[in-house]
């Protein structure tokens, strides 16, 4: 028994963009789902997963993140395992190819659950990382025509950015995820993001949050995305796997996390979870939300948007 389950982010996806979200998503879940089949494991899978989303420019997450305010790109990652709730995680490194390794490293080579910043990139270079310009020049050209739109407002103003977020749901769309249980019974997840457009230097979202955007249990695995100050305020994916835990079946579960974002912060998120028995929960309160999966069993993938 093995399910893999990825999304590839929650927003406002353009129709001409749609196709290459799906397929993407679909390649993913490929990598990923080689893994389980010769019974390998969830952690391998997972990370399989959102490299294959790192690599492919139509997600914000590795080469195509999306730009800081000054025209950067910090990336955040993390990857969860369930069976005994270890988390490595990165926040804001600059500069390379798989945040998601790097984040998985923290988790097996150090004592620390989260680096960020330079000391994060310093220890990327001790692992042997490579340095990767992950700008595309389409992310470059939005990030010239969002920051256009945002001088023209008061760009120290939080709220304003808030209202242009509304006005451009697409700022949200790309961060990547995947969640999977293994032969052995073991859960696994992780998610990598560059964030939210025009961001300041420094801003950390959910992601790389232990229960905030990446969380796995022995009940279960979930990753989220959307705007992170909301489902940081309310440990977004740990919230959905107490649900779980509750008797919740996964459906149902990351139905209840939407809505109780909603009641209580009311902002844009979409979250994915496969619980012990390889049953996937799937929701977003966004127009689209890019996702795929497949379970022991299925002749092919799933997928819709
Ligand atoms: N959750 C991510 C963040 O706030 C963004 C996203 O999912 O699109 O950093």
């Amino acid at each position: 028994m093995y399910t893999i389950l990825v999304h590839g982010g929650a927003g406002n996806i353009p129709e001409d963009k749609a196709q290459a979200h799906l397929e993407g998503a679909k390649e993913a879940v490929k990598a990923g789902s080689e893994i389980l089949k010769s019974d390998g494991s969830a952690m391998d899978a997972v990370e399989a997963a959102i490299k294959v989303m790192e690599d492919n420019p139509t997600f914000n997450a590795g080469t195509g993140s999306v730009l800081t305010f000054e025209g950067e790109v910090e990336m955040d990652a993390a990857i969860a395992y369930g069976p005994n709730l270890d988390f490595g995680a990165v926040a804001g490194v600059k500069n390379i190819r798989h945040p998601i390794s790097l984040a998985r490293l923290v988790m097996e080579k150090t004592d620390h659950v989260l680096l960020a910043g330079q000391g994060a990139n310093d220890f990327a270079k001790l692992m042997g990382f490579e340095y990767h310009d992950p700008i595309t020049p389409q992310r470059k050209a939005q990030w010239e025509k969002y920051r256009q739109e945002f001088m023209n407002g008061n760009y120290k103003d939080w709220p304003k950015l808030r209202e242009l977020f509304k006005e451009h749901p697409e700022f949200l769309h790309g961060t990547v995820g995947a969640v999977a249980i293994d032969s052995h019974g073991e859960t696994a997840a992780a998610t990598s993001t560059g964030g939210v457009f025009l961001k300041l230097l420094g801003r950390v979202g959910d992601t790389p949050i232990p229960g905030a955007g990446t969380y796995a249990t022995i009940e279960g695995a979930s990753s989220s995305t959307g705007l992170g100050e909301g489902m940081m305020r309310i440990l977004f994916t740990k919230t959905a796997l107490d649900f779980l835990r509750d008797g919740l079946d996964a459906q149902h579960a990351a139905e209840s996390a939407i809505n109780y974002l909603d009641n209580f912060v009311g902002t844009d998120a979409g979250i994915i979870i496969v619980d012990r028995n390889g049953n996937v929960g799937i929701h977003h309160n966004t127009p689209n939300m890019t996702w795929a999966y497949l379970k022991d069993g299925m002749n092919e993938i799933s997928c819709g948007i």
